[in-house]
C-alpha cells in the first residue's frame, strides 16, 4: 500500500537525516521533494503546494533550525500535517437510529456490494448487531444476485424485491421489515453506474430523501486518484454525505485519494477496504495511516 509514496518521501527525508545541522537550502530541498512525491502519488496540485507552504509556516514558526534535531522536527510537523490533511480524529458510524439506517452511494464497480457485506459483518461480529442487507439495485439483476451470495458468506439477511422497479418503494419496505423483526442496521446498497449521471444522481437522492438515512456512505476505488476525488465532490455536491470509503486500498501503490479526498469535500474517511475477502475492512485511522506512509 502506498509504497511509491514511502519510498519518495523517505528519500525526501535523507537529505535531513544526513545532518546534524540543517540548513534553510536543506530545508527548501526537502519540502521541494516533498510535494513533488505528493504530485507523483497523484495529489492535486494545489494541496500539494498548500500542504508544503503550511510545512513551512510551521517549521519557521517553531524555529527548527535553532532545535538539538531539526530533521526529525521536521519530518515530525509533515507527518502532523498529513494526518490533519487526511482527517484529523477518528470519524466512527451513527448507530443511533432505531434501526440505523446506512445508505451507500458510489459508482458501478467501486466495490459498494463488496463492502455492503464487509460492514454487515463487521457490525454483527464486532458491534453484536442484527443486521439487514437491502438490494436496491433495479437495474442488475445480477447484483440483486451477487448481494445474496455476500449476505450469506457473513451469515445477513438480504432483503430484495426482484420484480420491483422502484428502489425508493424497496427501500421503505426493507426498513418495515427491519421494524418488525428486530434489526438494529439496515445497509441500503444502491444502483451505480459506470460514470455519475443524472438519471443515477435523482434516484439515489429520491432513496436518500424518502429514508432519512442515519449515515451515507461514499464508497469509492482508491486506485482511480484524482478521479476518485472528482467523483466525490459530485455525490457530495447532491448527497452531502456522511463520510468516505476508500476500497482496493490493497492495490494502491500512490496514495493520491486518501490523503486528498478529505480537504475536497470536508469529509472523513471512515472505512478501508483492503482485499477482496468479507474480513478486509478497517477502521481509518488519519495517524496510523500516516505512520505507514512515512514508514
Ligand atoms: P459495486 O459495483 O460497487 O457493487 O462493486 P463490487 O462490490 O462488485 O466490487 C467490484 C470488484 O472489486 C469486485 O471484483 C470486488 O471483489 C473487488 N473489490 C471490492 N473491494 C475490494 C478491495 O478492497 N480490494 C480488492 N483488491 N478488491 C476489491
Amino acid at each position: 500500500m502506498f509504497n511509491n509514496l514511502s519510498e519518495k518521501l523517505d528519500k525526501a527525508f535523507h537529505i535531513l537525516k544526513g545532518h546534524g545541522k540543517i540548513t534553510e537550502v536543506n530545508v527548501a530541498d526537502t519540502l521541494k521533494e516533498v510535494r513533488r512525491a505528493l504530485l507523483d502519488a497523484d495529489v492535486n496540485f494545489k494541496i500539494a503546494k498548500d500542504f508544503t507552504t503550511r510545512v513551512k509556516e510551521k517549521a519557521l514558526g517553531q524555529d527548527v533550525l535553532t532545535t538539538l534535531q531539526p530533521g526529525q522536527l521536521l519530518i515530525k510537523i509533515v507527518k502532523d500535517e498529513l494526518v490533519e490533511l487526511m482527517g484529523g480524529d477518528v470519524a466512527g458510524v451513527n448507530l443511533s437510529g432505531n434501526p440505523s439506517i446506512i445508505l451507500m452511494s458510489g459508482l458501478q464497480g467501486s466495490g459498494k456490494t463488496t463492502f455492503s457485506g464487509k460492514l454487515a459483518n463487521f457490525l454483527k461480529t464486532k458491534k453484536n448487531k442484527k443486521v439487514l442487507l437491502v438490494a436496491c439495485d433495479i437495474y442488475r439483476p445480477a447484483a440483486i444476485n451477487q448481494l445474496h451470495v455476500v449476505g450469506d458468506q457473513v451469515g445477513v439477511e438480504v432483503y430484495s424485491e426482484p420484480e420491483n422497479k422502484n428502489a425508493v418503494s424497496i427501500a421503505e419496505n426493507a426498513i418495515k421489515h427491519a421494524k418488525a423483526n428486530g434489526f438494529n442496521v439496515v445497509i441500503v446498497d444502491t444502483a451505480g453506474r459506470l460514470a455519475v449521471d443524472e438519471e443515477m444522481m435523482i434516484e439515489i437522492a429520491n432513496v436518500h430523501k424518502a429514508i432519512q438515512p442515519n449515515e451515507t456512505l461514499f464508497v469509492v476505488d482508491s486506485m482511480t486518484g484524482q478521479d476518485a476525488v472528482n467523483t466525490a465532490k459530485a455525490f457530495n455536491d447532491r448527497l452531502n454525505f456522511d463520510g468516505v470509503v476508500l476500497t482496493k486500498l490493497d492495490g494502491d501503490n500512490r496514495g493520491g485519494a486518501a490523503i486528498s479526498i478529505k480537504s475536497v469535500v470536508n469529509k472523513p474517511i471512515k472505512f478501508i477496504g483492503t482485499g477482496e475477502k468479507m474480513d478486509a475492512i478497517d477502521v481509518f485511522y488519519p495517524d496510523r495511516m500516516a505512520d505507514r506512509i512515512l514508514g
